[in-house]
C-alpha cells in the first residue's frame, strides 16, 4: 500500500462526519445504515448493532466461557439497563453462541435480519489483507486457508460466518482483519533474522494483532487531541488478557510487540511473552512435545504462571496482602511495558502521546503508573493524582509533561462497524 493511500484510508476512517459532502440519496441510505458487528475470540463473542451515522449503539453485550459448564451472556440497549444471564446448560461453540445471541436480539425486538451489513472480526490477513474485505467465496476460503497460523480464532470466525450465513442469507457480510494495521511495518521491523528460505517456505514474519483496537484508540487520539490522525505520533498500549504495544508515526503503524503469532512482545495474562527461543529447543530435547509446549505458552504461563492468577483485581488484592509473588509479577509486567515505551520513544522521534487501552491499561492505575517510572528525562511524566482518579476518555499527563498521557477506551466493535461501512459507502 502506498503511503498516499494509507493515509486517505487512515483519515476517512477518522471522520464520521465525511458523508456530508455526499449527494442526499446516499446521505439517507447512511443515515439509516444499520451494522451488525461479530467480534468472536476463542471463548467468547462480542456483538453490537449500530445506527452508523448517528453511532447510536442500539444493542452490545458480550457472550462469555463458550464451551465450559455455563456461559455468561451480559448486554444492554439504548434504552434499558445491562442484563447479565447465566446460561446453566451452557453454551458448547460459537454456532450455538450465535444461536443464543440471536435469540436475545430478537427478544429486544433488534433483529439483524434488518442489518444493512453484518461485519466480522478476524484474526489473522497474513499480507493478503490490508484492509477490510465484503465476505465471498476467496475471503473464505483464505480464512480456512489461515487456520494453521489462527487455530482457535479462525475455526470461530468461521462457524460465526456460517451460522449468520445460514440466518441471514441475503444480507451482506464484511470482515475486518486483526493484523491490516500492522501490514505497513518496514521489513526491517517485521522480518526476523532466519534463514530466507525457511522464512519463505513457512510464512514467518511479524503480523502483528490488536491492530483493530490499536486504530480505534489512533482516531480517538485524533479526536481527543484535535490533531489530524497523519499528523500524529504514538505509542499505543492495549494491555487486557492479551498485551501489545504499536508504534505509530504520522498515523502509520511502524512497529508493534506481537509477531508471528500473539505470543511474543509483553508479559501477558497466561502468555510468557518474549523469551529466548533456546528454551524451547532445551524443553523439546527434554520431551515436551508440540502440545504441551503450546499450552504451557498460551494458557499456564504470564501472570498466570507467575503468580497464580491472571485476574489483575486478586493480583493487586494479593500484592496488598504481602504477597511476594504478586508483586514480582507486577514488576515484571510493568517493566517490560516500560522497556517497550523506551525502545518505540527512540523508533518514532518525539511522542505526541503515550495512549493505554485495554482491561488492565484502562483500569488499573497502579499499572499505568509502573510503566512510565523515570521518565521525566524524556519529558513523560504522570499526574499521580489525576492517574489514580482517571476515568476514560481521559488526559493523566502532569502540565509539564511535552508528552500527552491518556486512558481511552478501546472501542473495536466500533471501529470494525465503521471499517466496514467504507466498503459500501
Ligand atoms: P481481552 O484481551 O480478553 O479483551 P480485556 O481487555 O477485557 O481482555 O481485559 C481483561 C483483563 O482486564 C482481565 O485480566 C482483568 O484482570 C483486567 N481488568 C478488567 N477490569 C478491571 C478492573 N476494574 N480492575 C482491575 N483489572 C481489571
Amino acid at each position: 500500500m502506498q503511503l498516499q493511500e494509507a493515509l486517505g484510508y487512515f483519515m476517512i476512517g477518522c471522520l464520521h462526519d465525511a458523508f456530508d459532502n455526499d449527494n442526499s440519496s446516499k446521505k439517507n441510505s447512511v443515515r439509516k445504515m444499520l451494522i451488525q458487528v461479530f467480534n468472536a475470540g476463542s471463548s467468547s463473542i462480542k456483538f453490537a448493532l449500530y445506527q452508523h451515522q448517528s453511532k447510536l449503539e442500539l444493542l452490545k453485550g458480550n457472550l462469555e466461557k463458550i464451551g465450559e459448564a455455563s456461559s455468561i451472556l451480559s448486554y444492554q440497549t439504548s434504552s434499558s439497563p445491562s442484563h447479565k444471564i447465566e446460561l446453566s446448560d451452557g453454551c458448547q461453540n460459537h454456532k450455538e453462541g450465535i444461536q443464543k445471541i440471536l435469540e436475545i436480539f430478537d427478544q429486544e425486538k433488534n433483529n439483524p435480519g434488518s442489518a444493512d451489513l453484518i461485519v466480522h472480526r478476524v484474526v489473522h490477513g497474513g499480507t493478503k489483507y490490508r484492509h477490510a474485505a465484503l465476505l465471498d467465496l476467496e475471503v473464505k476460503q483464505f480464512i480456512r486457508d489461515m487456520i494453521p497460523l489462527a487455530r482457535t480464532h479462525h475455526p470461530a470466525s468461521l462457524a460465526c460466518i456460517e451460522e449468520i450465513s445460514e440466518h441471514f442469507p441475503e444480507i451482506p457480510q464484511a470482515v475486518v482483519f486483526d493484523t491490516s494495521f500492522h501490514q505497513t511495518l518496514p521489513e526491517y521491523a517485521w522480518r526476523y533474522a532466519l534463514p530466507r528460505k525457511i522464512s519463505d517456505q513457512y510464512a514467518i514474519r511479524r503480523y502483528g494483532f490488536h491492530g483493530i483496537s490499536h486504530q480505534s484508540v489512533l482516531k480517538q487520539a485524533a479526536s481527543f487531541l484535535k490533531t489530524p490522525v497523519n499528523k500524529l505520533n504514538l505509542i499505543t498500549i492495549h494491555l487486557g488478557n492479551g498485551a501489545s504495544i504499536s508504534a505509530i508515526k504520522k498515523g502509520i503503524c511502524v512497529d508493534t510487540t506481537m509477531g508471528m503469532t500473539p505470543l511474543e512482545g509483553l508479559v501477558m495474562g497466561t502468555r510468557p511473552g518474549d523469551l529466548d527461543p533456546g528454551i524451547l529447543t532445551l524443553l523439546a530435547r527434554e520431551g515436551w512435545n508440540q502440545e504441551a509446549l503450546e499450552t504451557m505458552l498460551n494458557q499456564d504461563s504470564g501472570m498466570k504462571g507467575l503468580c497464580g492468577t491472571n485476574d489483575f483485581r486478586e493480583i493487586l488484592q494479593n500484592k496488598e496482602e504481602g504477597n511476594e509473588e504478586a508483586e514480582m509479577a507486577l514488576e515484571l509486567y510493568c517493566y517490560r511495558v516500560r522497556k517497550t515505551i523506551g525502545s518505540f520513544n527512540t523508533v518514532i522521534g518525539p511522542v505526541d502521546a503515550l495512549v493505554f487501552t485495554g482491561g488492565v491499561g484502562e483500569n488499573v492505575s497502579w499499572v499505568r503508573k509502573r510503566s512510565v517510572r523515570g521518565m521525566e528525562w524524556m519529558n513523560i511524566q504522570l499526574d499521580p493524582d489525576m492517574n489514580d482518579h482517571a476515568e476514560a476518555p481521559c488526559a493523566i499527563h502532569s502540565k509539564d509533561s511535552q508528552t500527552k498521557i491518556l486512558v481511552l477506551p478501546s472501542d473495536e466493535e466500533w471501529e470494525m462497524a465503521s471499517q466496514a461501512a467504507e466498503l459500501i459507502l
